[in-house]
């Protein structure tokens, strides 16, 4: 497996890296390990200023990392500068938040005084995707750095440039030797690192076949693991939505980052009555978009983020249409060299198409009609993934109300998906285990250690 950077709009191999060896890796682990036993003695106040620095400095050159991301993986410049934002948002609010996270905690008990502190754990192996460069491994890091958690990072192979980047960002920080490490790892040095006694915990954020490998590996070391992983989520418009805003927010829902959103909608549940106006509206919007480099600001739809990647759509677009499935808009060649693929929107989905239970990861709406809210929610749960999900309705008490029914580990009401530092950000089912942001991911890989003196009440 090489990494390299092809640039999807042009296919031209921007660069080539070298893959990281067995020893780069001991010395990784060996340089971490020293940093976790150096920062249990110090106070997380001490690498606040270096995690705000992180984010002034992303803020300070949000043009090349983004245009670096763009690159590495063709998303649209002005998307990547927005990732760029969240990612300084995210730094700035662990910094911000991590000494009050790890402040003790008391405890209520007749035994004794008791309370239990967050402590550090160890290094964490971090194996993340191309779809948002930086913002992953930011999730990862930020909240690590501030609990003491080293990080070694092995990056996508088709995006290289971004970890290279990330890395060069914290050392500009200055971040100790250590607190960061990306490794250009092949699977097999990855399984060798968790299994590692000084790797404390397992983080990984992609498809189910790779998160089910890895968490494979991390069950047999008994390490601790969270696992971020792909959905087929819903869109519901119940009866009582706002159209208007649904037929807004509906495209963007799905077309953001070329459809290449673990949480973007990928399954369009609507009522019989509001179905031919839905799928009209859906059609005249995906028809505006407009394929092209997608470091020019004009352009609206990226290529998709590899040449391997968009022959899986298409190949998932033709069995299910070979299932039954029609194709009520798209599915036409793009008439560029890059890695398009035209916006899609498929109905007449049954159950037996395999399409009926995938997560595509591109342009392509799968538009479902139903003749009731129960009708609507079973088949929203009728999924093997339960990672976010949508819902429009007017009324509050009812959004709210369908939104508990749904099997899921995020409903967005009256929106598209949202992810900002303060929201839990994860799924349930085969979507994984555990969550990012927040400060539920800030106790991932913490210990919560209990300490109680039995001769103080
Ligand atoms: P992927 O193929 O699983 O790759 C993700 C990462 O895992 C890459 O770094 C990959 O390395 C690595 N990997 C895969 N198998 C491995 C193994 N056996 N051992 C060690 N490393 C392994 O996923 P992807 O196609 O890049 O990403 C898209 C998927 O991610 C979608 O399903 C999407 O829904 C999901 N996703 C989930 C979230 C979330 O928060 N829930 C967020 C974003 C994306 P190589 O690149 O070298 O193969």
């Amino acid at each position: 497996m090489a990494y390299q950077t092809i640039y999807p709009d042009t296919n031209e191999t921007l660069k080539t890296y070298e893959n990281a060896t067995a020893d780069d890796l001991n010395r990784a682990l060996t340089t971490g390990h020293a940093l976790y036993q150096q920062w249990r003695n110090e106070a997380p106040a001490t690498r606040k200023p270096i995690l705000h620095k992180v984010a002034e400095l992303l803020r300070l050159h949000k043009h090349h990392y983004a245009s670096v991301m763009t690159h590495d993986m063709g998303k649209l410049i002005g998307e990547a500068e927005g990732e760029v934002d969240l990612c300084a948002d995210i730094a700035d609010y662990y910094a911000d938040h991590g000494e009050d996270f790890m402040a003790p905690r008391p405890l209520v008990s007749k035994q004794g005084k008791a309370y239990y502190i967050r402590q550090a754990t160890g290094i964490v192996m971090a194996v993340e995707p191309w779809n948002f460069p930086f913002y992953q491994v930011m999730r990862v890091f930020a909240p690590n750095f501030m609990v003491g958690n080293p990080m070694i990072l092995k990056h996508a192979s088709i995006c290289p440039g971004s970890a290279v980047a990330f890395q060069e960002l914290v050392n500009e920080a200055g971040a100790p030797a250590g607190a960061f490490t990306n490794l250009f790892l092949s699977y097999d040095l990855v399984s060798q690192a968790i299994a590692d006694p000084r790797v404390a915990g397992v983080a990984v954020t992609g498809s189910e076949r790779g998160g089910a490998s890895v968490a494979a590996e991390a069950g047999k070391n008994l390490k601790k693991s969270s696992m971020e992983l792909g959905g087929t989520d819903v869109f519901i418009a119940l009866e009582d939505a706002d159209w208007d805003r649904v037929y807004k927010i509906a495209p963007q829902a799905r077309l953001y980052n070329a459809g290449q959103v673990c949480t973007s909608s990928k399954r369009f549940i609507v009522p019989a009555d509001h179905y031919d106006d839905f799928l009209a509206h859906l059609k005249a919007a995906f028809a505006q978009y407009k394929p092209g480099d997608p470091m020019d600001p004009k352009t609206t739809l990226a290529p998709i983020s590899s040449a391997k990647a968009k022959q899986k759509i298409q190949s998932q677009i033709d069995e299910a249409v070979a299932h039954g499935a029609k194709v009520y808009y798209g599915n036409e060649p793009v008439d560029l060299p890059g890695q398009f693929i035209q916006p899609t929107i498929l109905t007449n989905i049954t159950k037996d198409n395999p399409a009926y239970g995938q997560e595509i990861f591109g342009p392509v709406a799968a538009v479902y009609k139903v003749v009731s809210e129960e009708e609507a929610i079973a088949l929203a749960n009728d999924s093997r993934y339960g990672l976010g999900s949508v819902v429009f309705s007017k009324d509050p008490a009812h959004a709210d109300a369908v939104a508990q029914q749904i099997e899921a580990g995020m409903t967005f009401i009256n929106s598209s998906f949202i992810t900002v530092p303060e929201l839990p950000f994860g799924g349930v089912k085969n979507s994984g285990y555990g969550r990012e942001l927040s400060e539920l991911g800030f106790t991932t890989f913490t210990n919560e250690h209990l300490v109680i003196n039995a001769t103080e009440h």
